[in-house]
């Protein structure tokens, strides 16, 4: 049996503008959309939202650097699938992810602030009546707080670790109205045990063949 080892990421995100990541329906209260919050009335950014965006930047990372084995494009897929983003995120069929995260929870200190917007009308290019809808989004800078845990074998310690660790460098956005500004990020983590990144990073530009 290939021996496995587990990497602990403290995750931290800032939002440099904005941010709302909504239940995508209009909810009750005084704003249209509001932000995802806990039991505790925090706001958080789902685990699952959060998973998303890092395997879409680890699988355009990674068929960028090793195109002759490409990640499929998970959405609407069928059937079992064994692509480096599958093996890692998890696929159909007993494919458990191998990445584990916790929700992200806002800091104590944040504040809200209200935006509005007016729903346009995709084919007359036009708005639409009756379309104006408020959102209540996390202010900027605000402190983000979360955990991942992330199971490798010894094979997949540097091209897999490479691509999730740069996929999370890559991800500056989070959310939703990014068209308008909002959702800005800035994504920091500490690894346990402590790996040198440069190192990684070289290995990446190597295109991997000092594998
Ligand atoms: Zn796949």
């Amino acid at each position: 049996m290939r021996s496995k080892s587990k990497i602990e990421l403290e995750l931290k995100v800032r939002n440099e503008t904005p941010l709302l990541i909504s239940t995508g329906s209009a909810q009750q209260g005084f704003a249209d959309f509001t932000f995802i919050r806990l039991v505790n009335n925090r706001p958080c950014i789902p685990a699952s939202t959060f998973k998303g965006r890092w395997r879409y930047y680890f699988s355009y990372l990674w068929n960028a650097f090793f195109p002759e084995e490409k990640c499929c494009h998970y959405l609407g897929r069928d059937g079992e699938c064994h692509c480096p983003a599958c093996r890692i995120f998890g696929g159909k069929g007993f494919q458990p992810s191998r990445v584990r995260l916790t929700d992200l929870v806002v800091a104590d200190s944040y504040d809200s602030v209200i935006r509005h917007q007016v729903a346009i009308n995709r084919y007359l290019r036009t708005s639409q009546d009756k379309a104006l809808a408020s959102l209540e989004a996390v202010d900027r800078d605000a402190d983000w707080c979360g955990a991942a845990e992330i199971i490798l074998t010894e094979t997949e310690m540097k091209r897999e670790l490479a691509c999730l660790l740069a996929a999370l460098k890559m991800m500056r956005t989070l959310g939703s109205n990014k068209s308008r500004g909002m959702g800005w990020v800035k994504i920091d983590f500490r690894l346990r045990p402590a790996i040198e990144l440069e190192e990684l990073w070289q290995y990446l530009k190597s295109d991997g063949d000092s594998q």
